[in-house]
């Protein structure tokens, strides 16, 4: 039977059984091969506050927030929901690097030429 992807979906090579994780958004229990895994750093105050906070600092110099470093595991419905991974047609699916990059470039490509708009102001 012809499959849609060479490895299903998963990274499971010659293991029974990976283990389970809960999906972060829905609480779906995902094989943790399967589980599209995120790292998120986060500040713990959101910037609107972290503003008032410094004003109402004593401290001059501002101060070093603490951030929030999360591992994120989602199910692959979620991961594509919120555009964590994306579909890729046949051809592409063959390839080796994950949509993970292309999702990461696109945001990098788009804040250069603003960064080299600046510069020239200057
Ligand atoms: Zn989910």
């Amino acid at each position: 039977m012809p499959s849609k992807r060479r490895n299903n979906g998963r990274n499971k090579k010659n293991r029974g059984i990976s283990g389970h994780v809960n999906c972060d958004n829905c609480a779906r229990i995902v094989a943790k091969d399967k589980a599209i895994k995120k790292f998120t750093v986060r500040d713990i105050i959101d910037a609107a506050s972290k503003e008032d906070i410094g004003k109402a600092s004593a401290y001059k110099v501002p101060t070093q927030v603490p951030k929030i470093m999360m591992k994120m595991w989602y199910c692959v419905s979620c991961a594509i929901h919120a555009r964590i991974v994306a579909v890729r047609s046949v051809v592409d699916r063959r390839k080796r690097d994950t949509g993970k990059k292309k999702m990461m470039r696109k945001p990098m490509e788009q804040k250069k030429p603003e960064e080299k708009k600046e510069e020239v102001k200057a």
